[in-house]
């Protein structure tokens, strides 16, 4: 396989080509639905903290590590609050305002009723961007590679002596269904 792309990747992109584009869709949407977890959660699981943002599960060290640069200010700008402790930061580092204002505008969007449409938003933008990004990989996974390894660690030959322009077209013709299933979200 291919060093830079990793395992989880390549077996997404083989979900897309054998047409299983939906698991990966399946996999995030089911994941909240199952576990209540909602837009801000933040909690502690296999040692570590996580949260949604944007939709998307996501490991709060690693944004905090892109983040980092970004000083808290001692208050909130939205509200004035004095801003302390790590759900303060957090929100600073990811929504430049404190917990607070982020609780208030979720019960704001709630009370409106267009939490669910914020949310709904907020994941097909994600997974568009997502789809861009995969685009790229796999063309550089296409261009790369020539065996495939399972997670099993078998060498499948269904990319081996594929014809790549058949590959591709077939990546594109998934991922526009993909599309077309965000669009009807
Ligand atoms: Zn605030």
């Amino acid at each position: 396989m291919k060093k830079g792309i990793s395992e989880s990747k390549v077996q997404r992109m083989r979900n897309i080509v054998k047409g299983d584009y939906t698991k990966s869709v399946n996999t995030q949407i089911g994941y909240k639905k199952s576990d209540k977890k909602q837009e801000g959660d933040i909690w502690e699981e296999k040692n570590k903290t996580w949260t949604i943002k944007n939709g998307v599960k996501q490991n709060i060290s690693k944004l905090q590590g892109v983040r980092n640069i970004i000083k808290m200010p001692l208050t909130c700008p939205k509200c004035g609050k004095v801003m302390r402790g790590s759900l303060d930061s957090y929100h600073w580092k990811v929504d430049k305002y404190c917990l607070g204002c982020h609780a208030k505008k979720i019960t704001r969007l709630r009370a409106i009723g267009k939490y669910k449409d914020f949310m709904k938003d907020i994941v097909k933008k994600n997974k568009l961007s997502e789809i861009k990004d995969l685009t790229i990989e796999f063309e550089e996974w296409l261009n790369n590679t020539s065996t495939f390894v399972t997670e099993a660690g078998v060498i499948e030959d269904w990319d081996g002596n594929v014809d790549k322009d058949k590959l591709r077209a077939k990546f594109k013709k998934e991922l526009a269904e993909w599309k077309k299933h965000l669009e009807e979200l």
